[in-house]
């Protein structure tokens, strides 16, 4: 995400120096994606795992219970109701009148006080429904009941967190924020509930009453997460588990504060080393006589000439990204990569701790590691799988990615006579990449930019609802109240004999105080409500593209489309969900298989039978050129190779750290420069440590692997179901048949295998792992 922001600059240059000929200019779409995944799936996990939600929460949850109003004080209405199969949704009907209504058509968040009553009325409700669970024999009913609940808290939990992330008002989001904290709380409390524990295996012991798989499988992950909290523990233990959980949370967020606080910088003279393009990212200096740094008026005055001119570089990812990329003095590219790849230090500390206490608490719950722990309810259950998986993968590409390094070290000498090495430095891959890239191809981002207007890309999501899926996918009026910026969009989802199947909220572009990158956010989970209705779906997809500027329609570049297409694919997994526990709605599955939705959807970014559909020029209204996009994919192949091995690296060594104890090198540097010398072929730097900035080793510990198993899912459904016939309703038909309308409610492994036959998984000593094949055919690998 770092580099779609960093390209932003070059998105308002793209649109604005169409033509333009410097080769610089030609490469900011590289047709491959930032080592950093999209954080929908974090995003989309609160109503799967009551801990996770714990964990994910930047204040401390408190063990104590919520204070509960005694029974007879309560308001009439509030007296125990069991299970609701009547329970609706709590979002008003669409709004004829035009009157006001609230936030996200909640009438409770007219206000943003409203947060306050929804979180306390989430919490009371909770009470009466685990009162009534108190009473109930193991049946049908108690699983019901616990999804009741688990939906009762994750809308307002979903809706706090795309407020706090999205609303321009700080008054909504401070009040988001808190609400948020208040029902994490209560979460916690939850999480060790005896009676809601008691109550799970109760049913679970008694099989014959969980009449659907689903069911079953309620009852069984419900069981497993109050377990992974520690619930079954002794009291001392269990105790030492809290703490730990605590002190994980804690260490989560010093190591993202460290990572705002310490970002590195440095100055750069002359400021014409840095292309003008990007320079808006940094601030301008300049040198005085008595040598010292200065950024006043006077300063610039007192500058004789333009040598006296330069840039401040903070090192923060977006910049870093660009001056990698974009700068053609190898020098300059050389100090800021050591600059931004050694901060912040004290995050090595953090981490130490964090790899302590992860292991400590996966002990305690019976594992021989966290990685065992973090991987045991997933398709690959073991770190075994994983590593096999991955090690399998190393093995396979790195032939064609040696060559790859080779071939780039060439063209680097080529370019650039005076050098002497064989090798690719690692501050000289990337610009070198973009630079052959652009030779090779003639691919200018921006003149490819100019197909993708952003209205003619969300009717290329109409398109792809209609051919895949016969539904309709039309902007519907907001009501008053209901959206949280004037640039949002509200979108319905609408089968002609089914009716409707869900609302798509739409904030697309960047303004300040929102969230940076990309996501989908669930409001709303899908779940039974009587025998033949269910509870609609509402998701928003929040993006940060490029403002309208008044003067030309919005743009997007290619990679920013593929990037919509991927969160909308998010968004279909969500919105075509049929599932009778919310608890397993749409993205709430496990997390190596969530992101399989979003990656083959990305594949039609890439197709021309459906570019050639929305593509067209914003001034002329020309086709994209099929040739164009015949280079982009071609394009997209080269160097594809390294690009999968920086995944797998990633992978390994967040298995690794966070695989048994001790580490098998001396410090968490040292783990990594052994796994990267074996791994690949460029070099770790003396002195450097990046990993304390690689966050997704606090938020996926030992799960990173996921995005390349979804990878391989994704490539083999598009290959076996989609390449043929890619927008029509036989495939729309086997796709949503076939997983998106089951979530997390079917076993994705089964769903796999009858999906694409049983050649898509391999069995590992315990769980299972993707077939590789089709990823590797599409990198070239395979012929
Ligand atoms: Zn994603």
């Amino acid at each position: 995400m770092q580099s779609r922001r960093a390209a932003r600059g070059l998105i308002s240059t793209a649109s604005s120096n169409l033509g333009e000929r410097d080769e610089l200019f030609k490469i900011p779409w590289s047709g491959w994606r930032y080592p950093t995944p999209c954080s929908s799936a974090a995003r989309d996990v609160s109503g799967r795992l009551w801990r996770t939600l714990v964990s994910k929460v930047g204040s401390e949850p408190v063990a104590t219970g919520p204070k509960v109003e005694p029974e007879a004080a309560r308001p009439a209405d509030k007296k125990p109701q069991i299970l609701s199969h009547d329970y609706r949704s709590g979002m008003k009907a669409p709004n004829l009148r035009k009157e006001m209504i609230g936030l996200y058509g909640y009438e409770i968040l007219k206000t943003a006080k409203g947060f306050r009553i929804f979180a306390q009325d989430a919490i009371d409700k909770s009470e009466i429904i685990i009162n009534s669970i108190r009473e109930m024999p193991p049946s049908m009913d108690v699983i019901r009941a616990m999804d009741d609940i688990s939906d009762t808290v994750c809308t307002v939990v979903d809706a706090a967190e795309l407020c706090r992330n999205t609303h321009p008002d700080k008054e909504y989001v401070e009040e988001s924020n808190h609400a948020s904290m208040k029902v994490y709380e209560y979460l916690q409390y939850l999480n060790s509930h005896p009676v809601l524990y008691k109550a799970v295996v109760g049913v679970e012991e008694s099989p014959d009453i969980l009449t659907t798989e689903e069911a079953r499988r309620a009852a069984k992950t419900l069981r497993m997460d109050f377990e992974r909290g520690g619930i079954h523990l002794p009291s001392e233990k269990l105790k030492r588990a809290n703490d730990l959980n605590l002190e994980i949370t804690r260490l989560g967020r010093e190591f993202g504060e460290h990572m705002m606080r310490d970002q590195g910088q440095l100055d750069i003279f002359p400021a014409s080393v840095i292309p003008k393009s990007i320079q808006h990212m940094m601030k301008p200096i300049w040198a005085e006589k008595d040598g010292r740094v200065g950024w006043s008026r006077r300063s610039k005055i007192v500058a004789a000439d333009d040598s006296n001119m330069g840039l401040r570089v903070i090192t923060e990812p977006a910049t870093l990204s660009s001056v990698l990329k974009y700068v053609a003095d190898s020098e300059v590219r050389r100090r800021v990569y050591m600059v931004g790849h050694s901060v912040p230090k004290a995050n090595l500390r953090v981490l130490d701790h964090l790899i302590g206490a992860r292991h400590e608490l996966a002990q305690l719950l019976g594992y021989n590691s966290y990685a065992e722990f973090a991987t045991a309810p997933t398709m690959a259950e073991s770190p075994d799988a994983v590593i096999s998986f991955l090690e399998d993968l190393s093995i396979r590409i790195r032939g064609k990615a040696d060559e790859e390094t080779k071939m780039l070290a060439e063209f680097s000498k080529q370019v650039d006579t005076s050098r002497s090495c064989t090798s690719i430095n690692p501050w000289d891959e990337s610009y070198y990449a973009g630079l052959l890239k652009a030779r090779t191809f003639d691919l200018n981002a921006g003149v490819v930019a100019s197909y993708f207007p952003v209205n003619q890309c969300i009717e290329a999501l109409r398109i792809m609802c209609h051919s895949l899926f016969g539904a309709t996918f039309e902007q519907v009026p907001l009501a008053p109240g209901e959206a949280w910026h004037p640039a949002v969009q509200k979108m319905s989802l609408r089968h002609s004999s089914e009716g409707d199947l869900g609302h798509l909220y739409l904030d697309l572009y960047a303004r300040p105080g929102k969230f940076p990158g990309c996501a989908h956010f669930t409001l709303k989970g899908c779940r039974r409500i009587s025998e033949s209705d269910y509870q609609l779906p509402v998701v928003a997809l929040a993006c940060n593209f490029a403002a309208p500027d008044g003067n030309t329609p919005p743009i997007l570049n290619h990679w920013e489309v593929e990037t919509l297409f991927h969160e909308f694919g998010h968004a279909l997994h969500s919105l075509l969900s049929r599932t009778e526990f919310q608890h397993f709605s749409g993205t709430r599955t496990v997390l190596d298989f969530s992101e399989t939705p979003s990656q083959l959807f990305e594949h039609y970014a890439w197709d021309y039978r459906l570019l050639s559909q929305f593509g067209r020029h914003y001034l002329t209204g020309e086709i994209i050129p099929e040739k164009m996009v015949a280079s982009m994919n071609d394009a997209k192949r080269m160097l594809s190779a390294t690009e999968v091995q920086r995944q797998v690296l990633y992978a390994l060594i967040d298995m690794t750290l966070f695989g048994k104890q001790p580490l098998p090198a001396k410090d968490t540097t040292a783990v990594i420069a052994d796994l990267k010398l074996k791994h690949t072929g460029v070099r770790h730097v003396e002195g450097t440590h990046w990993h304390t900035r690689f966050n997704h080793l606090v938020s996926y510990g030992a799960g990173y692997y996921s995005y390349l198993y979804a990878r391989c899912f994704a490539a083999s459904i598009w290959h076996r179901h989609c390449k043929e016939n890619p927008l029509d309703l036989s495939t729309g038909d086997n796709l949503r048949q076939g997983f998106l309308m089951h979530g997390g409610a079917k076993d994705p492994s089964k769903m796999m295998r009858d999906l694409l036959g049983d050649d898509a998984l391999i069995s590992a000593t315990a769980g299972v792992r993707p077939c590789t094949e089709q990823l590797l055919t599409d990198i070239g690998l395979v012929a």
